[in-house]
């Protein structure tokens, strides 16, 4: 069971709250350098991401070349976009001056106290956000051999924390991530019970697809079920919309996630005379994109399928050679293969602008 949501300070980055009385977001980052030929990809990808439900969206900014890319994307307005800023704080100034709602820090990194000060002052006349962000494989030397490591890393992130207190800086954020899911539990744990600031939560260098997912559903789960996490990351060596999808069906699954597609389908089988995987490649991201609050199936048989998904606002299965649409069991239209998709859309608008 769901518990009630850690109260936290409320936060701004742009047009995204951040913080308990806010629904909790998805966010994805970047993966590749912001060339200019990569800037229409950048640009077409965070329109998609941003329609699948991504409020965030984060860019390494490792040079001046990269600010001036940030300064283009940020002024697109397609989402709030954050800088990621390592060693260097003048990157981390000139970002926020090219209109960034967001930079993530690492103070430990930034090295002397000043020129996080520094930062902290430039985002509080901009009325930016700041994330402090710790992982455990990163710790600044006198933490690095502490054990139990989540208490070091909560150490270590409330040392910044004092800082940004005393400063009386209002945006910020703060994440302990660690490659292992338990130690991201604990630290998360802990910091949460100890200071009242929101929290990104996600798995580090959780590896590809597969095992990322497992990892991130195992930490995340358990943290967001005990009220814990506004922001939420499902850090994947591969596709980026894989990160926003798959975080979104964690939300989903818990009832975190406000509307859209709830989707049952079948592995498929001998019996199967609809192609259930095919479908998903021409009609997934459709899916992913409907706000309407939906249960969909997709069914390789009649056999099983209809009785199985009878549930199921709107299903799609085969039925010998015809196609069967239906609406919690009873069947609702019988077409073609060749007419499937173009009759299983139809139903699916006709249904969503009832609802
Ligand atoms: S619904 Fe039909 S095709 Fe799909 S797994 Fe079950 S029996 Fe096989």
């Amino acid at each position: 069971m769901i518990r009630e949501r850690r109260v936290t300070q409320q936060v701004r980055a742009g047009t995204l709250g951040i913080g308990s009385s806010y629904p909790v977001s998805v966010q994805t980052m970047w993966a590749e350098a912001l060339t200019e030929q990569a800037l229409p990809a950048v640009c077409s990808t965070m329109e998609s991401l941003r329609d699948i439900g991504c409020s965030l969206m984060r860019f390494s900014v490792p040079d001046d070349d990269h600010v001036e890319a940030v300064r283009r994307i940020a002024s697109w307005d397609i989402m709030p976009v954050a800088a990621d800023i390592h060693y260097d704080y003048r990157l981390a100034l000139k970002s926020l001056d090219a209109g960034v709602q967001k930079v993530r820090i690492n103070p430990g990194n930034i090295g002397a106290t000043w020129k996080t000060r520094e930062i902290i002052s430039k985002a509080a006349d901009l009325g930016a956000a700041i994330r402090v962000g710790v992982n455990s494989g990163s710790l600044p030397k006198q933490y690095r051999d502490l054990t139990p490591v989540h208490e070091a890393m909560v150490s270590c992130v409330l040392e910044y924390v004092d800082l940004f207190e005393q400063l009386q800086f209002p945006n910020l954020v703060v994440s302990l991530k660690s490659s292992d899911p338990e130690t991201t539990c604990e630290a998360n744990r802990l910091f949460a019970s100890r200071s009242p600031w929101p929290l990104h939560i996600g798995v580090t260098e959780a590896g590809p697809l597969i095992p990322a997912v497992v990892k991130s559903t195992r930490a995340l789960s358990s943290l967001l079920e005990e009220g814990i996490g506004d922001t939420i990351r499902v850090s994947i060596s591969g596709e980026i919309t894989s990160e926003v999808i798959s975080a979104k069906e964690i939300l989903k699954t818990l009832g975190l996630w406000d509307g859209g597609v709830t989707i049952i389908s079948c592995p498929k089988c001998a019996r199967a005379s609809f192609d259930t995987h095919g479908f998903f490649t021409q009609c997934g991201m459709e899916l992913e994109r409907l706000k309407c609050r939906v249960t969909v199936a997709v069914m390789g048989c009649a056999v099983n399928g209809l009785e199985e998904a009878r549930h199921a606002d709107i299903g799609i299965t085969g039925a010998g050679k015809r196609i069967i649409i239906f609406s919690k069991g009873r069947v609702v239209r019988e077409v073609d293969q060749a007419d499937a998709l173009r009759a299983f859309r139809e139903e699916l608008e006709r249904l969503c602008t009832r609802s």
